[in-house]
């Protein structure tokens, strides 16, 4: 059998932690915390819902809400849906939405789906390095705008948007601001207090969790307006019903505590790999950035191969990238985030990203910057 690739794909999902492992298989078996936690008449049901509400009081606290503003979800997706049709089908009428041309397709793919509802969506472009400009969502809005929807950190290209202005204009104009900050935990200070938003989604599978869980903090201001969209027994205060999942709780609560204690020694160290990674790959011939240079994460790096005869494909075996979001490959599109920057298709295609997390170590990018120089290099003498 061929030996595994070197995983370098961080940023579509990452493996689970020892330690978040230990955590979650004490509420799996038989012998530990197996109750429902709906269940409060008995000590079953005390006990799961004891180590729940720990796990919502450490997602919150890396965002820097209060424990009660946590909703449980299946993950970022429905977040993203729960926060945007929660909204719209809480107002009384269709309004205006502000995104980008930039986001997620759980955020697009609803925000289409609101459109054909009678909503109005803008869809912000990126300026020349791939940003939304908080001027440019200033300017978008309008008397009827009723939510701005963006992305913290891109997951194509990790760049960051500057969401605590965005914020602060959104709210002076009596908006809402949901912000997809699923690439976000760990890596930028998320405050949602500090940073006027009012809906944040994110997601324990992007910060060494499991999947199929997440979280849609929902503010005082947007909690009156939000219309559930699961229903059922009336869970998490009527917002999201469903028997909560103890095992992954408890799983993503111990992954974002434990994202909040390594944050400092984790971005240290991960800037050093990247800077190596980035001038390594930055060296050989064609290869460039895509999206902005300074204003990004180091874990994400988004490169252009303009290498006569590179193909994607050949890194494929060695190493395992991307060529285009885990979440877009389903339809094998060029993506949308790359041509929204103004790349043609065939660049958008010679594009990768390469991500970095955790278990990256310094001889995993020296042995990726050789697969690319060996795989460029291939190309570019088989056409002689
Ligand atoms: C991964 C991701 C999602 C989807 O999250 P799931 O938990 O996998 O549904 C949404 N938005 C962004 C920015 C992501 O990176």
């Amino acid at each position: 059998m061929p030996v595994s690739p070197l995983y370098f794909d961080y940023a579509a999902t990452t493996p689970i932690d020892d330690q978040v492992l230990e955590s979650m298989l004490a509420c799996m078996s038989r012998h530990t915390h197996f109750g429902n936690p709906a269940s409060r008449g008995h000590a079953y049901g005390q006990a799961a819902r004891e180590l729940v509400e720990q796990a919502r009081g450490q997602v919150a606290g890396q965002l820097g809400a209060v424990p009660e503003s946590i909703v449980w979800t299946s993950g970022a997706t429905e977040s993203n849906n729960l926060a945007l049709k929660g909204i719209c089908h809480g107002m009384d009428k269709p309004g205006h939405l502000v995104t980008s041309q930039l986001e997620h397709k759980a955020v697009l793919d609803t925000a289409a789906y609101l459109e054909r509802q009678g909503w109005t969506v803008t869809r912000l472009a990126p300026d020349d390095r791939g940003l939304i400009q908080p001027e440019a969502v200033r300017a978008a809005l309008r008397p009827d705008t009723r939510l701005v929807s963006l992305m913290a950190v891109n997951n194509e290209l990790g760049t960051v948007t500057d969401f605590a202005r965005i914020g602060h204009y959104v709210r002076a104009h009596g908006a809402l601001l949901h912000v997809d900050a699923a690439q976000a935990v760990g890596k930028v200070v998320l405050d949602v207090e500090r940073q006027a938003v009012d809906l944040m989604s994110v997601s324990a599978h992007k910060v060494y969790g499991p999947k199929g869980i997440g979280a849609l903090y929902v503010g005082e201001r947007a909690r009156p307006l939000l219309h559930a969209q699961m229903h059922g027994g009336g869970h998490e205060g009527g917002m999201r019903s469903g028997t909560l999942a103890t095992h992954q709780i408890v799983g993503m609560g111990s992954a974002f505590a434990l994202a909040g204690l390594l944050a400092e020694d984790e971005q240290r160290r991960i800037q050093a790999l990247s800077q190596r990674l980035r001038n390594g790959l930055l060296g050989l011939p064609g290869v460039g950035l895509n999206g902005c240079a300074e204003q990004r994460i180091a874990h994400t790096l988004n490169l252009c191969i303009q290498a006569k005869g590179f193909n994607v494909e050949a890194l494929a075996s060695e190493l395992a990238i991307s060529s285009t979001s885990a979440c877009n490959s389903a339809s094998n599109a060029a993506s949308h985030v790359l041509l929204a920057l103004g790349m043609g298709e065939q660049q958008a295609r010679s594009s990768v990203r390469i991500s970095l997390g955790r278990y990256s170590s310094e001889t995993d990018v020296d042995k990726a910057i050789e697969v690319f120089r060996r795989v460029i290099m291939a190309g570019a003498s088989a056409l002689w």
